[in-house]
């Protein structure tokens, strides 16, 4: 009841694209008649959660923040909501986010921009003067990130215990820095895909947001595995999750990539990221500089290949299966032009259009097969990394802590996401395990976020690192 009421607080966030108020009072009223019967709970069970709105949910609206799915009721859950529905989660709703997950802000959804509940801190309105929601001259707050930013919002904003997101690029882990929670991006293979609704389906997996790291490990207890509706995901993870508290650092060995220290990093994240190392440091572990030469190709590399599996992604949306279909029958041709015209806002397709270009007879040799070579090299790069010894990365998750609404949209869609995916997208493309933690306040009062990178199927071994320096 209270997380409910906090959503309809915090409704100005614009957190949520969906409310299923009945489906989580139904489940809690399960819940609490299987607690008082004395049965057997699951590890989930009471919990309130949200989910991003591109995982299907059976019976209730899936849009991907489009146009385009408007209106499209699932009839089946996908694997990670249907295993956090069997522990006994409950569904508060589905969160909002950039359409079809393309983006680093959440801004660019059909249903509007979400809202950093962080603007309304009491320290960063007393330092920029700014308003409270209803109050004159509220024309402009802090993105939160994206693109999982509703379920970031959500989690930020106390409405919920834990969200799920997606993570392409990054995007789990930039809402996660922005917001001040933890983001975890697991091992490509351990978290089945089924029912998410792809973005680039060589990259995506379903991330956690949540406020501490015990938190992310009961949560990936639950969703971790093989799943057979998902030919991707690896038969044996290691399970169970449960961390174990790490006492002694002194065994082990953090690398700091040298190429990630880029001009446009912003002093107090550079300064953070260096007293981290220093920590570690003092606690006896071996820090040292690493090099992940490739790294200066990652961003043009996503593109390639991320609008490549777009195009090919997005050809489904054809005005005769889901959502979205326009009033023209003069032919088919024109129906299927006119629907994906009205259906798809201009981020996407500007990305079909990419994508089929890259595709394209005479292109594909020189664009998207040499893309997926530097996609092997970058990946390379890190396994070069781990196998001289390196047990984790340390790397900053964001340039900077979270800039105002104004300032993000002067840049457009794909600058923007070359520029705050840096840290966060090669990783998607080496299928590692990532996750970024709050580390401390900015001079403003906003949180600011580092990043772990580990070993694939080292997840449980990464998120143990997160929890000591959490
Ligand atoms: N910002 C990146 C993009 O727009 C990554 C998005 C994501 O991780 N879903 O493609």
């Amino acid at each position: 009841q209270k997380c409910l009421s906090l959503i309809k607080k915090t409704k100005f966030l614009n957190a949520y694209i969906t409310v299923s108020e009945e489906v989580a009072f139904q489940q809690a009223e399960e819940s609490e008649k299987r607690y008082k019967k004395g049965q057997s709970l699951g590890d989930l069970d009471g919990i309130p959660i949200a989910v991003k709105d591109n995982f299907s949910t059976s019976g209730i609206e899936t849009t991907c923040a489009s146009n385009m799915l408007k209106g499209y009721v699932p009839p089946y859950n996908a694997t990670v909501v249907q295993k956090l529905l069997d522990q006994g989660a409950l569904l508060m709703g589905k969160t909002n986010l950039d359409e079809f997950a393309m983006g680093s802000g959440s801004t660019d959804g059909v249903f509007g921009p979400v809202k950093n509940p962080w603007t309304y801190s009491k320290q960063y309105r007393e330092k920029r003067k700014q308003k409270l929601p209803g109050e004159k001259e509220d024309s402009d707050w802090l993105i939160t990130g994206g693109s999982s930013g509703g379920s970031a919002a959500a989690v930020s904003a106390f409405t919920c215990f834990a969200a799920l997101g997606s993570d392409t690029g990054g995007s789990t882990r930039n809402p996660a820095a922005h917001c001040g929670l933890v983001g975890f991006k697991p091992s490509y293979g351990l978290v089945s895909r089924h029912g998410l609704i792809p973005l680039v389906n060589s990259m995506d997996v379903p991330g956690v947001l949540t406020r501490c790291v015990d938190d992310t490990a009961i949560v990936l207890d639950v969703l971790a595995g093989h799943d057979p509706k998902d030919s991707t995901t690896v038969r044996d993870p290691v399970k169970p999750f449960m961390l174990p508290s790490l006492t002694d650092v002194s065994k082990l060995c953090l690398g700091i990539p040298k190429e990630y220290l880029v001009p446009e990093l912003s002093s107090e994240v550079r300064s953070l990221w260096s007293k981290a190392a220093d920590l570690f440091e003092s606690e006896g572990a071996k820090v040292i500089e690493v090099s992940l030469p490739h790294t200066s190709y990652s961003i043009v590399c996503y593109h390639v290949l991320c609008t490549s599996e777009v195009a090919s992604n997005m050809a489904r949306f054809d005005g005769l299966e889901y959502g979205h279909r326009c009033d023209i029958d003069v032919s088919t041709e024109a129906m299927y032009a006119a629907t994906r015209r009205e259906g798809f806002n201009d981020v996407v397709r500007g990305r079909i259009l990419s994508g089929n270009f890259f595709l394209l007879k005479e292109n594909y040799e020189n664009y998207f097969l040499k893309a997926q070579k530097v996609r092997r090299l970058i990946a390379n790069d890190f396994v070069n990394v781990f196998n001289s010894g390196v047990n984790v990365l340390l790397t900053p998750t964001t340039l900077s802590e979270a800039v105002p609404y104004s300032e993000f949209i002067k840049e457009d869609n794909r600058t923007r996401s070359a520029q705050d995916d840096i840290f966060t997208q090669a990783v998607n493309m080496a299928g590692l395990p990532a996750v970024s933690i709050p580390v401390a306040l900015s001079n403003q009062g906003l949180p600011i976020g580092l990043q772990f990178i580990g070993r694939a199927f080292c997840d449980q071994q990464l998120l143990t690192i997160a929890k000591w320096f959490e």
